[in-house]
């Protein structure tokens, strides 16, 4: 065994058993740091019988250069590039019979295909200043416990990483930390601020403080993270028991920058006015995950309130949950969701503003056709008009709104017994939609996703 060279280059840590890997590799860094080296985990291999062997080798090895950009979650992009020589210095860990202890061993010399021994007991290189700041794995074990902590104190307290650096540096023997190591250690916090309890705590007593109703669900398996949250103001739910005649349901993915949908509940009073009933942020748009939402509204309803009419879009998601949940509402399609649709689908086919306003004109009418008689007649205007020159935007409209299911949801000669409110209550949905967007991107609810 070469551990007894007094060489620098190929000196190897002393023989021990320690507990636990992470004390091995702990210890073996201290010897190390002195002599200007370090050692990494390089491999873990399992030895059966639930035992493992690891190989603690020089972190000079790495010598590929990573090519590709890593995407770090929080990091942007990331070029990850390596000071590595190849080095092979390197000794093993290997976890005990009984799994008790981990033991160190020297690895024996090994001859390659091309006839080259490799001694693991030998760097290539020389040391480094043995203060360990070049070993970002030295820096990263020492920033732990106590410095981690003052470290997340220093942030909350508004310091810069530069500062919170010095800080470090005077106030712990030896400190390694370079800034980047504190900008890492920031990243980390407010990734586990975002998913954890703090940040949605703080949404919640912040609404809880204005008054309003708020009902968090947590994820069974991770408790401090959050499925999906209901709120609504009190004197919503007052209004909504005097109103409830028609409600408008919304469920939108682009209102922030998470991924979480918002479900929105909108209600028409006898003024026409709309009015904000409630938010949930749900975990996703599934059936399931609307029926939830639906519930809450229903609960919010009480008992004795009369079937009415629920306007949504064309989802079969929030169709069939909205059948499940309130069987006796009328479900219609609300219009400025079909014009949302139909705009995005054939505006861009249209060469002008003019011609595409005509178009919207003709559509709008039919919508609006007050007897079946008128209806059929529109319909065929608009077929003869359209077709030779849009045939692909007049089949889309015809197969996806004016079918039969379609068509009793969302043509007044169908909805008209139903809208007592008539046309203002979907038409008045465009405004609400513009409200609730700007409502919704306040403070508080950004909270949740800073
Ligand atoms: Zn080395």
């Amino acid at each position: 065994m070469s551990n007894t060279t007094n060489n620098n280059n190929s000196e190897l840590p002393p023989i021990k058993s320690y507990s636990t890997r992470e004390e091995a590799l702990d210890d073996v860094n201290k010897w190390a740091l002195p002599r200007g080296y370090a050692f990494t985990i390089r491999r873990s291999q399992s030895l059966g019988n639930e035992r493992t062997k690891l190989l603690f080798g020089c972190d000079l090895k790495a010598l590929k250069k990573v090519s590709a950009p890593m995407k770090e979650k929080g990091q942007g992009l990331r070029n990850k590039s390596s000071k590595g020589t190849g080095c092979n210095y390197s000794i093993l860990c290997v976890q005990s019979l009984n799994k008790n202890s981990w033991e160190i061993r020297y690895r024996e010399p090994w001859i390659d295909q091309s006839g080259t021994t490799i001694d693991y007991s030998c760097h290539n290189h020389p040391p480094s200043s043995g203060t360990g700041v070049e070993h970002p794995v030295l820096r990263r074990t020492q920033l732990k416990g106590e410095r981690r902590d003052a470290v997340e104190k220093q942030y909350n307290a508004g310091n810069k990483p530069r500062s919170i650096q010095s800080y470090l540096k005077t106030n712990f023997p030896r400190d390694l930390a370079v800034a980047q190591d504190i900008r890492n250690a920031v990243a980390e916090f407010k990734r586990s601020r975002k998913n954890g309890r703090n940040c949605t705590e703080v949404l919640l007593t912040e609404l809880e403080q204005k008054g309003w109703i708020s009902r968090p669900i947590w994820y069974e398996d991770e408790p401090n993270r959050l499925l999906s949250v209901f709120f609504a103001h009190p004197r919503s739910i007052e209004y909504l028991q005097l109103y409830c005649k028609v409600l408008i349901i919304d469920c939108t993915y682009n209102t922030n920058s998470g991924e979480m949908p918002l479900f929105e509940v909108i209600g028409i009073d006898a003024s026409s006015k709309s009015f904000c009933v409630s938010f949930e942020f749900l975990p996703g748009e599934t059936e399931g995950d609307l029926i939830q939402a639906l519930n809450h509204l229903n609960e919010m309803l009480g008992e004795d309130v009369r079937p009415g009419v629920i306007l949504t879009d064309k989802a079969e998601s929030i169709r069939s949950a909205v059948k499940a949940v309130f069987p006796e509402w009328k479900a219609l399609l609300c219009i400025w969701h079909a014009n949302k649709s139909v705009s995005e689908k054939c505006k861009g086919n249209f060469a002008t503003a003019e011609e595409w306003d005509e178009f919207m004109k003709g559509w709008t009418s039919i919508v609006s056709s007050p007897t079946v008689e008128i209806y059929l007649e529109k319909v065929k205007k608009f077929k003869a008009k359209w077709t030779p020159t849009h045939l692909e935007d007049y089949m889309y409209i015809e197969q996806n709104w004016l079918d039969s299911r379609n068509r009793a949801c969302i043509v007044s000669a169908w909805t008209n017994e139903y809208l007592h409110l008539g046309n203002t209550a979907t038409s008045r949905a465009e405004g609400i939609h513009a409200t609730i967007k700007r409502d919704i991107e306040t403070k508080n609810i950004d909270l949740l996703y800073a």
